[in-house]
């Protein structure tokens, strides 16, 4: 068996779970190596009776007597209740809904019990236990690890393939001995072992410690290398022409501080020549775009074209209409490229950019396609940079590598970790907002008030605003239940808005018809936008001032401060209204985190803290290791270690990391 073969062979993987363990993301058997437990059921400690914590799980080892009550409570309820004992005490066991668990007891053996202890006037009950034989041991008494699952499979499964896997010893990729014995780390298998079959706390927590340092390793391996690949002497030299001052002074606003402040930094190195390699980040709404206008406009004056990549067609086009309405009067031919641009439309701009007619090229990946050549490139923007990966911006960078390199976020992270992870950039932080802006009015509501909330949304309408209602993807074979599909919501708030035009954006439509759909919405053609999350970044449409998200639940915290970003762009007061459908206590904290704050830098720090890190920094995608279990602002003081030893280790290797075999694949560099 090799790590890289199907999960197919092995045993209990047939067809039909084999597609389920799919829609969990296990494809290989490195994949099932690498799902990681989400909690441990710790039952390892035996206690005995009297020694249990009211309102706390425990094992005890007892023996059971006899069945005293078989009851049925209500309709769905049903009680079953046996009597145990141990040296110090009597007790009950209490079983829900297990009508037939008496037969299969063998009265009078003693039993591993784990369940919730309890004292009830003054009598020990034990509920909702799990029992196993004392004679036929399995999960009990051991520190059982609990994965994340999907309808159809369950932990048992998971766990008999975990036991035909683990004995095997199958990762060949280790990290340097030095480094190991250095922080007391265990091998790469003994480590994965003993994360999904813990033989104790301790071995837990090294093998834990392990797989964060390696993860934080490799990634910052993977950084620096970017970084030493972007080390040029020097980059090209721009003058700052008195023209780019007369554009400021004639913008239809006043540059803020935070700006200004960054367009000060940035001129500083092309001044001077300097490579330009900078992240600018910036909340939402904080004027990003405007920034690279005015880069824009210098490149040209200094006689260099630049390019504009962003995640959307609607995104792009978007930019394009805001460069083309500020650049063109000032004699900057600016052009569009995207999927859905015509053959001929594009060899037209291919030409174009060779010959150097075309000063500023605007659009989604297909800038970077191989045939998109330009005849003197100064300037690389990428926008939404988490939507991208580290090899598409390194495919925008090589067209010239002399160019100076602009990339976008709206994702707020603590200064000292954004050194870390961008370590190959240089960091521009605009801290302002622009004036004038209303706060969004946020709440949370239930089920119970979605008709007030559609009213609500109807009025707003009928005061001349437009509104935007969200919501989730549906994946295929999901559990349909409580999830509201776009279709259908589109359905029934068209028949609500019978007054208004209501139009239906998804990401299976064509980029032309996306595109459409948004340009009517900005003329006003339409007044409501049912959407999935395509909207989510960047659109800027100042006469909405209503969002709405069903199934609020299910998305990222900072995805939803992004879509709340949506709103609120023009002077009229904004409101954003965050339907949750689940009941659990944690989606009202979450919720309650977004109506209490405005601040996305807030927001995304308790994102990570709910929700890891993954999602908020877009790795999945973006051609850099995983983090899986490492969680890089939990885990700073083991990520500046991993830095520190990550840079050493390329100056000791000549900046190859060739030894890493299945990790050095998969970072593609
Ligand atoms: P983001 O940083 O989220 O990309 P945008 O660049 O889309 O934000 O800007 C949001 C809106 O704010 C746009 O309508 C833009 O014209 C406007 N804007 C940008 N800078 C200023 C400013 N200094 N004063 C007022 N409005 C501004
Ligand atoms: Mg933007």
């Amino acid at each position: 068996m090799k790590i890289n073969d199907s999960i197919e062979i092995l045993k209990g993987v047939g067809p039909k779970t084999l597609k389920l363990l799919n829609n969990l993301g296990i494809f290989t058997i490195e994949d099932l190596l690498y799902h990681y437990p989400n909690r441990y059921e710790d039952s390892s400690k035996i206690l005995k009776l009297n020694e249990g914590v009211p309102g706390e799980k425990g094992t005890f080892k007892c023996r059971i007597l006899k069945n005293t009550q078989d009851r049925r409570i209500r309709k769905g309820l049903y009680i079953s209740t046996f009597l145990i004992e141990d040296e110090t005490a009597r007790a009950s066991l209490i079983f829900f809904n297990n009508r037939f668990i008496g037969k299969s007891i063998h009265y009078g053996e003693e039993y591993l019990v784990y369940g919730k202890f309890e004292r009830f006037k003054g009598l020990i009950q034990i509920s909702s236990p799990e029992i196993e034989r004392l004679s036929e041991i399995k999960n009990i008494g051991r520190i059982r690890a609990i994965y994340p699952l999907t309808k159809g499979i369950n932990n048992n499964l998971l766990e008999k393939l975990f036991a035909q896997v683990l004995p095997l010893n199958l990762f060949e990729n280790e990290l340097p001995k030095d480094l190991r014995d250095k922080y007391g780390l265990m091998e790469k298998n003994i480590a994965i072992e003993n994360i999904h079959r813990p033989s104790n706390r301790k071995a837990y927590i090294r093998a834990r410690n392990t797989l964060i340092y390696e993860e934080l390793f490799f990634f910052e391996l993977s950084i620096l290398q970017l970084k030493n690949n972007n080390i040029k002497d020097s980059g090209i030299k721009f003058e700052i022409h008195d023209e780019v001052f007369d554009l400021i002074k004639n913008l239809p606003f006043k540059l803020t501080s935070g700006q200004e402040k960054v367009l000060d930094e940035i001129f500083k190195d092309m001044e001077e020549g300097r490579a330009v390699n900078r992240l600018l980040q910036g909340d939402v709404g904080s004027g990003k775009t405007i920034v690279t206008v005015i880069l824009s406009y210098l490149a040209k004056l200094n006689g260099y074209q630049s390019a504009i990549m962003a995640p959307t067609e609607i995104l792009a086009t978007q930019h394009f209409q805001s460069f083309r309405s500020l650049l063109e009067s000032r004699g900057v031919h600016v052009r569009l490229l995207v999927g859905s641009t015509s053959p001929k439309i594009k060899e037209e701009i291919l030409n174009g950019l060779k010959n150097g007619l075309i000063d500023i090229l605007i659009g989604t990946h297909a800038i970077i396609e191989e045939n998109v050549e330009f005849y003197k490139l100064g300037l690389n923007v990428i926008d939404e940079q988490h939507r991208f990966g580290v090899i598409q911006r390194k495919k925008l960078q090589e067209k010239n590598r002399f160019a100076a390199n602009i990339v976008m976020s709206a994702t707020p992270i603590p200064r000292s970790l954004s050194l870390i992870l961008y370590a190959d950039l240089d960091l521009s932080v605009i801290d302002t907002m622009p004036m004038g802006r209303k706060k969004i009015k946020t709440l949370a509501i239930n089920s119970s008030q979605e008709k007030d909330a559609l009213n609500f949304i109807g009025q707003e309408l009928k005061n001349g605003r437009q509104a935007y209602v969200i919501c989730s993807l549906i994946e295929e074979n999901e559990n349909l239940e409580n999830l509201e599909a776009v279709e259908d919501v589109y359905e029934k708030l068209k028949s609500f808005y019978k007054d208004f035009n209501v139009a239906l954006l998804h990401g299976r439509l064509t980029g032309q018809e996306k595109n459409r759909i948004m340009e009517d919405f900005k003329e006003n053609k339409i007044q409501l936008i049912v959407s999935t999350t395509v909207i989510e970044v960047g659109i800027n449409v100042a006469n909405a001032s209503v969002i709405m998200v069903y199934n609020a639940e299910r998305f990222g915290l900072a995805t939803l401060h992004q879509l709340r970003g949506r709103v609120g762009r023009g002077s009229y007061q904004s409101y954003c209204i965050l339907y949750n459908k689940s009941k659990t206590e944690i989606s009202w904290q979450r919720m309650k985190i977004l109506t209490d704050s405005q601040d996305g830098f807030y927001i995304a720090n308790k994102d990570m803290e709910l929700r890891g890190f993954g999602d908020i920094l877009g790795t999945r995608q973006s051609g850099l290791p995983n983090l899986r279990l490492a969680n890089p602002l939990r885990d700073i003081n083991i990520l500046k270690y991993a830095h520190e030893d990550a840079g050493k280790y390329l100056d000791e290797n000549n900046n190859t990391i060739n030894i890493f075999k299945n990790e050095s694949k998969k970072l593609n560099l």
